[in-house]
């Protein structure tokens, strides 16, 4: 099944975070939000996802942009950045606190790692220590340290249908406790970030790693709380360097130099990613648009050999 043009706009998104060189994993999921997004008609928005100041570099911002053009994944708006849209965050940060959704949370590092155990092998949670303290304790210990702030979660069902995965659903109180909007440093927390972010670009549809699941029950709750839109979600599998490993930033034959120099072209290096993950049915150079013919988004989750972890080599 080739293009199919559609009357609805699908917007999907690029949303690397610019703390390094891309390597084959950030190339693996863009080159499946593109084909996702263009095989409905759709187009892409670039998002430079540099909220964590201190680990984002202009440098590397520059050099994914360079990166993705160079591998023929172009995206039609953008680039915009987390770093220009603070008050944007303040204002969704300020309508939930005004509704009283919000509380001051003192715990630190070594409290939340006391208290809490790791829950089916996802983040701990969060036990509510800082839920009910009174006015008065907030004041007192507000003098102490600067507390993050939380958004208080209910003990409810949230449940969707993940274009990869397939059914997924968590009860935040259970199965995550009550999440970080804010950190103690000042900064939006990421679950925030993106939310306003996606509504605010018009995002339609996300595609992303498969490590960032069990984040979108909190992402779909505050969409309900802020009366955003709901995207389509498709969490990919991760390239790992081995099992449990997931590739990263050390791996340095799976950076993007390493991938140029071993396999020649752009195409060279999109066919092999495409290859070893069953996008396409060889490892022969291949461009993003020549993918495309042969993409079917229907029959994506059944495209790759395993939902959760793909072996690099
Ligand atoms: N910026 C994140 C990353 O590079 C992606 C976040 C998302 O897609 O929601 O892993």
């Amino acid at each position: 099944m080739g293009a199919i043009p559609s009357h609805t706009d699908i917007v999907g998104r690029f949303a690397p975070s610019p703390t390094g060189r891309m390597h084959a994993g950030n190339v693996f999921a863009a080159l499946v939000a593109w084909l996702v997004a263009k095989s409905q008609g759709g187009k892409i928005v670039l998002r430079i996802e540099d909220l964590d100041a201190e680990r984002s570099k202009p440098a590397y911002a520059d050099a994914v942009r360079r990166d993705f053009e160079a591998l023929g994944l172009l995206w039609d708006e953008g680039p915009y950045f987390q770093h220009d849209r603070t008050e944007a965050y303040r204002a969704a940060f300020d309508e939930l606190r005004a509704r009283d959704l919000v509380y001051p949370c003192f715990c630190t590092r070594a409290d939340l790692h006391a208290t809490s155990a790791p829950h089916r092998g996802e983040k701990p949670v969060y036990p509510g220590t800082c839920r009910n303290l009174s006015d008065e304790e907030r004041m007192a210990r507000a003098r102490e340290r600067t507390p993050a702030q939380r958004l208080m979660v209910p003990d409810e069902r949230i449940a969707f249908i993940d274009q990869v995965q397939g059914p997924y659903e968590q009860n935040l109180a259970s199965d995550c406790g009550d999440f970080l909007v804010k950190r103690s440093d000042g900064a939006f927390a990421y679950q925030l970030a993106v939310v306003v972010d996606d509504a605010a670009q018009g995002i339609t549809s996300v595609v992303r790693g498969v490590d960032l699941l069990c984040s979108t029950p909190q992402q779909l709750y505050l969409q309900r709380l802020l009366g955003l839109p709901h995207p389509t979600y498709a969490h990919i599998p991760l390239l790992v360097a081995e099992r449990d490993r997931r590739l990263s930033k050390r791996d340095h034959d799976a950076a993007l130099d390493a991938l140029i120099e071993r396999f020649k072209t752009p195409a060279g290096v999109i066919g092999h990613i495409a290859g070893i993950t069953g996008l396409a049915p060889t490892c022969d150079p291949v461009t993003p648009e020549e993918l495309l013919r042969s993409f079917d988004l229907a029959a994506l989750h059944a495209t790759f050999p395993d939902l959760v972890q793909l072996q690099w080599r």
